[in-house]
């Protein structure tokens, strides 16, 4: 069996569910081994129909006596079978699944996993899982049953059935790492660890099988942050002259309209002396939203330009493109210093400094003749296809990252090793804490009479985010947000005015209802979270978000963020429904805690790892098994990738399988 071969290319019935399986990140047979399952059903107790107790979660094996389908009297469907082994006999029912009886049928020999009720007349199992045993072996039954990530139209149990084909087909797995690395960290094999993470034999197997999986993730993570650090640092470039303009970049700062904090005057210093090396540099600028890391880019612009070189400012969205356009046009063009925005649409040929604009600038039309330093917001990873561009293009820049990510550090160190890091971890003086309090349903009411007031009567103004339907901004969410639109302008604040702002708009269109927003035309911006990336309107002092239990708390915070811009007392309010206490608790913590690497560190903790920062933000990778809370393993595979990072060309194909995790890791 080639376990390369694409699902698009397998059997016919592969193919059918190739487009379900690709949501699944299961693109070749080999996937499906590395889909890992998240828990196991326990149905390894097995017993004897006479031994049996009311209760107990067991398997029982015995021969189908009868089997069939009838109807209640409200007719539902239902399934009905007797099932007995040496000992007894007992019934089983089903619910609305009338395919059993053409699954199991009388005279085979089955296994059945699931609770026992005690009855008038004896013990039955209701709603259990089942299976016919072939060849003595049990798949979906009588074991650890694992159950997998999910999607539409494919469950855990046929997942658990490709995955039971392909590994009785497959005698072995060439294990990639060292050996001494295997034994000094007290490992398993890889094809154990693979035939246990899926079919362990007992909880101590599936914790073997973990541990050693997780080692494996972890340490190609470590040993691609290496490599790539590797690569970024092979080119000597010749060091900026920093020290001739120190009076002129003293001069810039003196001319801001404020003081740099503390942090920021750090942060300026490290991306200076990164200018002044032979190395290109290769940072990562953390701080919350609003706490000025613009800023220090436009430092390093300035710099840029001193010494001869244009800057690439680049933007996720064309709005927050627009954004810097201004402040960096605010700031340079009374230096003569030309910037210049490129949109989708435009095509500038004039000589320019600066250019702004989204990952586009880098692409296609815009011709740099002298690219010094490359700016990225909000994106953590520059894609190893853009470095590659920016190669062909002969240069071989500067790069500074910024994120407002709250990404706690140990985390930051491991995903992003290959990284300086530079953290901004103070707000500019004057800001005051977003009064933030959790809403329940109860006080819905309340909480719109408080906005309505406050829009009257202090010509407040509010942004509310609706829920994110799905992972992705896709119609289903915009469709819920012109509902919940029309029904807040119609209903609640029919006297206020409403803008609707979502990412399905077109850029055009984005602009006019935010350019309303901030010049106060309109009161009131609902959106879907799509607001997150960050836009700048310090009059907006209302933030109410949601439904706010979907979100991890690291994008509350920045959701949060986007108001308490300007000088005035601002408020978040989170709506909620739920009355899970921990999720409450959870909650809670933004009415306590203003720090962004401490919100995501607490959620880290509360929720793992998978759950911080959500599926919409970007350049974050999840992991498929390691855990970033696990700081032992973090560590341990550290020192095992520097170990051998310098003789790992001994290892092909460990180098194979590193390239490949990252292809899947961090898709382009
Ligand atoms: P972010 O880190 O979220 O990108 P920005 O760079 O957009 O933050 O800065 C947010 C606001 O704070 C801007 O209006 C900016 O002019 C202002 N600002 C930045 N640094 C300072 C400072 N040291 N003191 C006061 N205001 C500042
Ligand atoms: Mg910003």
């Amino acid at each position: 069996m080639d376990l390369n071969t694409p699902i698009t290319g397998a059997s016919r019935s592969y193919k059918m569910y190739a487009r379900r399986l690709a949501k699944l990140g299961i693109f070749k047979l080999y996937d499906f081994l590395f889909h890992i399952p998240f828990r196991y059903e326990d149905y390894s107790l097995i017993s004897q129909i006479n031994q049996i107790q009311a209760g107990e979660l067991v398997t029982i094996k015995g021969r189908v006596e009868k089997i069939e389908n009838s109807y209640t009297r409200r007719w539902k469907s239902l399934q009905k079978a007797k099932i007995s082994d040496n000992t007894g006999t007992i019934d089983i029912i089903w619910f609305n699944q009338p395919y059993i009886p053409k699954a199991l049928k009388a005279k085979d020999e089955v296994s059945l996993s699931g609770k026992v009720q005690q009855e008038k007349n004896g013990f039955i199992m209701i709603s259990p899982d089942y299976e016919v045993i072939l060849n003595n072996q049990t798949i979906h039954t009588g074991r650890l049953v694992p159950i997998y990530p999910e999607t539409k139209g494919v469950s855990s149990k046929w997942i658990r059935r490709q995955v039971f084909k392909i590994l009785e087909e497959l005698k072995n797995f060439d294990d990639y790492i060292p050996a001494e690395l295997i034994k000094n960290n007290n490992l398993i094999d890889l094809s154990s660890a693979i035939k246990a993470i899926h079919f362990p034999k007992n909880q101590n197997e599936a914790k073997k099988a973990r541990e050693r999986l997780s080692f494996d993730e972890m340490l190609k993570l470590h040993l691609s942050s290496l490599n790539r650090k590797r690569e970024w640092q092979k080119e000597k470039i010749k060091p900026w002259n920093v020290g001739l303009f120190n009076k002129k970049i003293a001069d810039f700062i003196k001319s801001l309209p404020f003081e740099l904090t503390v942090a920021q005057k750090r942060a300026v210093d490290e991306v200076l002396n990164d200018l002044n090396s032979d190395k290109p540099m290769n940072r990562l600028l953390e701080g919350d939203v609003g706490s000025g890391k613009t800023v220090v880019a436009a430092i390093a612009a300035y710099v840029a330009y001193l010494n001869g070189f244009q800057t690439a400012f680049m933007a996720p969205t064309e709005i927050l493109a627009r954004q810097h356009f201004k402040t960096l046009a605010s700031l340079f063009l009374p230096l003569g210093i030309a910037v210049e925005l490129f949109s989708s649409e435009s095509k500038i040929n004039r000589r320019f400094d600066v250019a702004v604009g989204t990952h586009a600038l880098i692409y296609k039309k815009v011709k740099f003749d002298k690219l010094g330093l490359v700016v990225i917001d909000e994106q953590q990873r520059f894609g190893v296809e853009q470095r590659a561009m920016l190669r062909l293009k002969g240069q071989n820049p500067h790069l500074l990252t910024m994120t407002a990510t709250p990404i706690p550090r140990t985390v930051a160190l491991t995903m992003y090793g290959d990284l300086d890091l530079s953290i901004l971890d103070e707000m500019p003086k004057g800001r005051i804490n977003i009064k933030t309090w959790l809403v329940p349903p109860l006080k819905r009411e309340n909480a719109y009479e408080w906005i309505k007031g406050k829009v009257k009567k202090e010509n407040d103004q509010v942004f509310i985010i609706c829920p994110l339907i799905e992972e992705s901004e896709n119609m289903t969410t915009v469709k819920a947000a012109k509902k919940e639109f029309e029904r807040l302008s119609s209903e609640v604040f029919s006297d206020l005015k409403l803008g609707l702002l979502h990412g399905k708009l077109k850029s055009r269109e984005k602009e006019d209802v935010l350019s309303a927003f901030k010049n106060r035309r309109l009161d009131i911006l609902v959106s879907t979270p799509v607001v997150e990336v960050g836009i700048d309107i310090p009059s907006a002092t209302i933030m109410l978000i949601e439904e706010s239990e979907r979100f991890g708390l690291a994008q509350l915070h920045q959701l949060r963020g986007r108001v308490g811009r300007g000088n005035k007392q601002s408020f978040c309010l989170l709506f909620t429904s739920s009355t899970n206490p921990q999720t409450l608790k959870r909650l809670k913590a933004m009415e306590q805690i203003y720090s962004g690497p401490k919100l995501a560190e607490l959620d880290l903790k509360l929720r793992g790892p998978g759950n911080i920062y959500g599926t919409m933000q970007h350049g974050i990778p999840m992991l498929k098994i390691a855990s970033f809370s696990d700081l032992d393993l973090i560590q341990k595979t550290k020192e095992a990738a520097m170990q051998i990072f310098n003789k790992l060309s001994d290892y092909p194909k460990l180098v194979e399988s590193v390239k490949l995790s990252d292809k899947k890791i961090y898709p382009d």
